[in-house]
């Protein structure tokens, strides 16, 4: 299987993959966790490009460099794990670049569907865990000040926002819709519930 796991920053996305691994090492099921952009040794150095902000990227050129560490990511990663049959968690996938490049930077859908088709060979998960929360909410919970590339104002927060809600929609057949503004223990448990419904057999 491949999960991905998608929304806002602030959104506890991270600490939901913990959530996702053990379910999975629980039941004997090998597996790996990867993040995007990163997981190989370009890719953190796409990474930390992105997140300081270094060069000023263009919409196009951030659109293309995300796509670049997901390619590397993919190839060298992803689909060899997948087929030795390891699940494989990832902490973002195109999804994000629909999301923040597509509607966030304004790039459209159908350019990001395009670039992104191709550089992860058209690999889609099999389920992706959106976590959903209010910009505020998410805001208030970001410990750490943040990379530049977060230092976005609250319209385009609200506009990525829009666009995970727009993809559960399109893409229900494999997103699921998590509501990350409640209690943590209440996130965990629609996690292990989706993860039970989708995945077990
Ligand atoms: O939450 P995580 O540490 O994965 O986020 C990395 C940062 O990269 C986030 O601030 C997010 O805004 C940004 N990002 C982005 N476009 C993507 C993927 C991540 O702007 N396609």
């Amino acid at each position: 299987w491949f999960i991905t796991l998608e929304g806002v920053e602030g959104s506890g996305k991270s600490t939901q993959a913990a959530v996702v691994m053990d379910w999975l090492r629980a039941r004997g099921i090998p597996c790996r966790l990867v993040r995007e952009p990163g997981g190989t040794p370009l890719g953190e150095r796409l990474r930390q490009l992105l997140l300081n902000g270094e060069g000023r990227p263009v919409p196009v050129a951030e659109m293309l460099l995300f796509a670049a560490a997901r390619a590397q990511l993919v190839e060298t990663v992803i689909l060899p794990a997948l087929l030795a049959g390891e699940t494989v968690v990832c902490d973002r996938y195109l999804d994000s670049s629909l999301a923040y490049q597509g509607t966030g930077l304004g790039l459209g859908w159908d350019a990001v569907w395009s670039v992104n088709r191709w550089s992860t060979r058209g690999l889609l998960p099999d389920l992706t865990l959106v976590f959903d929360c209010p910009p505020e909410v998410a805001r208030a919970r970001r410990r750490r000040p943040g990379d530049d590339i977060e230092r976005r104002d609250d319209a385009f927060h609200q506009r990525v926002r829009e666009a995970y809600l727009a993809l559960a929609r399109t893409e229900g057949h494999r997103v699921v819709l998590v509501d990350a503004s409640r209690p943590e223990p209440a996130v965990a448990a629609d996690v292990r519930r989706a993860l039970e419904r989708r995945l077990a057999r």
